[in-house]
């Protein structure tokens, strides 16, 4: 496996990858690699002939009061989990190197973008598109792994391959847990031992209200208020949005059905925004 820093590099590598025939699976992360991404990486590299892993804090999507200092980052585990799952290649690019002097271009999107993360995170879905996009255009990936914990995040990037004819796969994959239910997430590192505890109501909050549609509820209002009350028994919790919409559009549903996607997002004691999510098809 090799770790590369350019974009020439990626493209040399790629390009006589390309030449030999070779089906590229791409897998977009920005790094600090748990469980999550490694089951993208392993499906990338089942699903195709070689797999690359792009490992990139992406200054463009954090707002200037989130964490982009804070971002945990550890390239060397990073690089033993990316070569035993069996990817060929990291990028693993500086901010400069993807953002050149006079940088001025952005993918943008209205719509899915202003709901959920979208409306306390404005500048979140811009830079994921546009950062997105150029690693689309370096890796030129014949498919590219998601995972559906950035519910999303995924229905955005799917969005955007159809619109601007992208001609790449895009394959979403399920959430991989902790033992106790809380998503695996490199922002898990932050929470003190008493929020790691409390943190477990968000997973306990998206079971329940699984449990309540699959057991026939068809009203969105008295499911979000369950999972709210559910969520507020924790006192470090502070919830910032418990949504019910339609999978695809983003939209708030009036009755449960179709393609539904029930999206939360919870802070835990001022120390970590988390975020978690089910879908149903009803
Ligand atoms: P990140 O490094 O947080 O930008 O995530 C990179 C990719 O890994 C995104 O497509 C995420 O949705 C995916 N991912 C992160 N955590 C998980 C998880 N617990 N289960 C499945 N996919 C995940």
């Amino acid at each position: 496996m090799k770790i590369v820093s350019t974009i020439a590099e990626v493209r040399a590598q790629v390009k006589a990858w390309k030449k030999e025939g070779k089906r590229v699976g791409f897998v977009p992360t920005m790094g600090y690699l748990h469980e999550g991404h490694e089951s993208l990486i392993k499906r990338a590299v089942a699903e195709n002939d070689v797999a690359v892993v792009s490992i990139f804090v992406n200054p463009m999507q954090f707002g200037p009061t989130e964490d982009l200092e804070s971002y945990p980052r550890d390239l060397e585990a990073d690089a033993k989990l990316c070569e035993a799952a069996g990817a060929k290649l990291i990028f693993h690019p500086e901010p400069e190197e993807m953002y050149k002097d006079g940088f001025c271009s952005f993918v943008d999107m209205s719509g899915l973008t202003n709901a959920l993360c979208g409306l306390s995170r404005p500048v979140h879905f811009r830079g994921v598109c546009t950062v997105v996009s150029k690693l689309f255009n370096i890796v030129m990936p014949d498919r590219a792994y998601f995972g559906e914990k950035d519910a999303q995040q995924l229905a955005v990037i799917k969005r955007m391959v159809t619109d601007l004819n992208m001609d790449i796969e895009i394959v979403g994959c399920p959430i991989i847990r902790e033992a106790d239910g809380l998503a695996k997430s490199s922002r898990n590192t932050y929470l003190s031992e008493e929020s790691r505890k409390q943190a477990v109501i968000l997973s306990k909050a998206i079971f329940m209200g699984k449990k309540m549609i699959e057991d026939g509820e068809r009203n969105p209002e008295t499911v979000k208020k369950a999972m709210c009350e559910l969520i507020s028994t924790m006192p470090l919790a502070t919830i910032d949005y418990v949504e019910i919409v339609d999978r695809n559009t983003m939209k708030n549903v009036d009755l449960i059905q179709g393609e539904i996607l029930c999206a939360i997002a919870v802070n835990i004691g001022g120390e970590a925004r988390l975020i978690d999510n089910f879908h149903l098809s009803v």
